[in-house]
């Protein structure tokens, strides 16, 4: 064997919450590059893990260090940005080192021997390599394989991005055409340079095929089918490893994802685009509790890449940091719709005045009536899915909670099956009350399920131009369980096969629906009165998106005389919500939201953190929310000064399969004290930890997005 002489640190994904430092040291016989991936021994198994940066020592020969099991060789090591973005987002997200490094790779890759590894990357090689560049491309400034015109506002925004660093909030409405300014940026950078790369994240995987679509058709004729590939978790794989690994060779020049591609590794990254830059979904919610739109700021600002920021409804966050005042980030208009389509009118519903008990108003009944009539399509949204959310018995007032939650089990009339859409307990429904034994239990409340079937009944005479009868079909997370449902499904809808689209709020994001020109919200009130203070954004948000389906292809609307329309029902017509979304402003809202937040130190005016405790009761949960809470104000934590510890409190589904869970708020107005605060109390966590019995599990989200 030969001298064990060099010690290396090596981040290793050690179990969650163990005491195991961010690095551990192994020996090796030579030097390795940071950013090398190797197999190390842990414990009694063989682990993957990345070399870090570190200063070089000597480990004298035969020393207690274990030594490295092998080096996987074959691969460009990891670069130091791509260290600093996963140092940066452990560091901020509080979180080990090792465990977001690695969970930053494809786990196809975290499982490969350096044997296989070599034979893939063979396979690569023998592979076809980069298509000729052709002669369009590489003309820099200016190119103009662009098949479309940009419209003026479009050019505006696109030169400001080629000339400014940003990062740029492209605050664009609905079929303003942001798409086409995301492909013209991405064209400029890439023409600049001849390996630069572009990163594209999308909010949901339903999204990625349309944009995909979009992005091939424009740039693979210049720089070949290999230069784009997509990274989400609907893939296999051994899809994502591929992906993964052309990004990391540098031969994808367009990388398409949802959140978790913000971590692939783009040694000559220029761009990042994120799509829908306001949605929730860009907030992960396990392990790392990253925001993938905040590391693309990040990442852009370290990498040297510019960062579009995309929303019609931007989080009040990024509008705020774009604002005159902050200027943080750039903001870039386009209030127009492309071929001065209009946007569609608000018709508000006041259901105090309809038929009691309507589910839909006679007169919204009547307009999807005569708009399928005409061969138009409409977009009804409700946002639960299910047949029902509760099986009820009238009486005795018993109702189908789920025994391992502190939520209902919601009846599903397809299989008869009783689920819980917290925990996933399913049962079947029983034939009669099992409390007092009345066979008339009945569902109550509403989902798309029930909507769908309704809505067929009312629109049952309804006849089409083509002299078919009107077709109502429903898009939600349970139709489309199924691989390719989705798409088989939204394709039907953009071949016209639909008339009426029953949907979540699935449907009702960035899909370019050119006949569609009535679109309803059916029940949008509980979000108006929520504990949550972003639901009121989140509730704007949706409703224009959603309204943004209406109404998007100014010819057709032009040809069919029609106008489209934003159909509301509710039962507080008066709220100022309604107003701002009649008058199709944004900023109007975002002002008054945000002249709130600030009255009362919200964000963006302050900065949050939930320390989570899960355990066997919701006492013992609190406890140790309250002991944690006693452990940092004995420490004199640097920073709590600044930094307000808010009581212990349930979360709002207080029981999941078993486990109470409660959390504990922490503000501040410095996002630095909160920082130190979360840095320094880690050890005070795991310390406690121990003392409490009943406790399952602890973490701590930074910047939540609901609290
Ligand atoms: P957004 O993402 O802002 O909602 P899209 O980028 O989807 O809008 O654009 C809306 C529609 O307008 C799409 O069908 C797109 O192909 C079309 N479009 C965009 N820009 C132009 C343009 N400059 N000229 C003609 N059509 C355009
Ligand atoms: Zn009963
Ligand atoms: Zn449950």
């Amino acid at each position: 064997m030969s001298d064990q002489s060099i010690v290396l640190h090596v981040a290793v994904q050690a179990p969650a919450h163990s005491q195991i430092g961010d690095l551990l040291s192994y020996a090796h016989d030579a030097p390795l590059p940071p950013g090398t991936l190797v197999r190390v021994p842990l414990g009694p198994r063989e682990v993957p893990g990345i070399v870090w940066d570190g200063a070089p020592a000597h480990a004298p020969a035969g020393g207690p260090l274990r030594a490295v099991g092998a080096v996987l060789g074959g691969l460009p090591p990891l670069d130091a940005p791509w260290r600093r973005l996963v140092a940066f987002a452990a560091r901020y997200y509080q979180r080990g080192l090792g465990e977001v490094a690695l969970a930053a790779l494809p786990p196809a890759l975290r499982e490969l021997t350096p044997e296989q590894l070599a034979r893939r990357l063979r396979r690569r090689a023998a592979a076809p390599a980069l298509p000729p560049r052709p002669e369009e491309a590489g003309e820099g400034e200016g190119v103009t394989s662009i098949p479309i015109a940009l419209s003026a506002e479009q050019t505006s925004a696109g030169a400001q991005i080629n000339a400014q660093t940003g990062p740029f909030l492209l605050f664009g409405s609905t079929g303003s055409g942001k798409t086409e300014v995301y492909l013209h940026a991405v064209q400029q950078a890439l023409a600049r340079d001849e390996r630069a790369q572009a990163l594209v994240l999308v909010p949901e995987i339903n999204l990625t095929p349309q944009l995909q679509a979009r992005f091939r058709e424009r740039f693979a004729p210049l720089y070949g089918d290999a230069a784009i590939v997509s990274l989400h978790s609907g893939m296999t794989p051994p899809q994502r490893l591929a992906s993964w690994l052309a990004a990391h060779a540098g031969q994808a020049r367009i990388v398409l994802g949802t959140r978790m591609a913000i971590f692939a590794s783009l040694p000559h990254l220029a761009l990042i685009v994120v799509d829908e830059e306001h949605d929730a979904s860009y907030k992960q919610q396990e392990g790392a509790r990253y925001s993938a739109r905040d590391l693309a700021v990040w990442r852009g600002r370290d990498a040297g890449a510019k960062v579009i920021l995309g929303s019609a409804t931007p989080s009040l966050e990024s509008w705020h940091a774009s604002s005159p005042g902050v200027g943080r980030y750039r903001r870039l208009a386009m209030p127009s719709r492309i071929g001065a389509a209009e946007l569609p009118r608000l018709r508000l519903v006041d259901m105090a005045q309809q038929p009691r008990r309507a589910v839909f108003a006679p007169p919204l009944v009547a307009a999807i009536t005569e708009r399928v009539e005409r061969g138009e399509q409409c977009l009804v949204l409700l946002n639960r899915r299910g047949f029902a959310p509760v099986l009820h018995c009238h009486a005795c007032g018993w109702k189908s909670d789920c025994p391992h939650c502190s939520a209902t089990q919601v009846f599903h009339k397809v299989d008869r099956t009783l689920r819980c859409h917290h925990c996933g307990a399913a049962g079947s429904v029983p034939r009669a009350c099992p409390a007092c034994g009345n066979p008339d239990i009945v569902p109550a409340g509403r989902g798309t399920e029930q909507l769908e079937e309704q809505l067929a009944a009312l629109l049952r005479n309804v006849i089409t131009p083509e002299r078919r009868a009107a077709r109502v079909a429903r898009i939600d997370a349970d139709t489309t369980r199924a691989k390719g449902a989705l798409a088989a499904q939204l394709a039907q809808v953009h071949a016209g096969e639909v008339d009426v689209l029953v949907g979540t709020q699935m449907v009702a994001k960035g899909h370019d629906f050119r006949r569609m020109t009535l679109v309803a919200a059916v029940q949008p009130d509980s979000a108006l009165f929520s504990s949550d203070f972003r639901a009121p954004e989140r509730l704007f948000a949706l409703l224009m998106q959603a309204g943004g389906r209406a109404g998007r292809d100014a010819r057709y609307m032009a040809a069919h005389q029609s106008a489209p329309e934003l159909w509301v029902q509710t039962w507080h017509p008066e709220h100022p919500l309604f107003a701002a979304l009649r008058a199709h402003d944004y900023p109007a809202f975002a002002a008054r939201q945000l002249a709130e937040r600030e009255a009362a130190a919200m964000p963006p005016f302050s900065h949050q953190a939930l320390l989570r405790a899960d355990a066997r009761t919701q006492e013992a949960a609190q406890a140790f929310l309250q002991a944690a809470g006693q452990a940092a104000r004995e420490a004199a934590l640097p920073g709590l000064a600044q930094v307000f510890l808010y009581p212990p409190v349930p979360l709002t589904v207080q029981r999941v399969a078993n486990v109470e869970r409660a959390q504990m708020l922490l503000e501040s107005a410095s996002r630095a004290a909160l920082q130190a605060v979360l840095a320094a109390w880690q050890p005070l966590l795991h310390a406690e930890r121990s003392r409490h019995k009943g406790l399952v599990r602890w973490l701590v989200d930074v910047d939540p997005q609901a609290i």
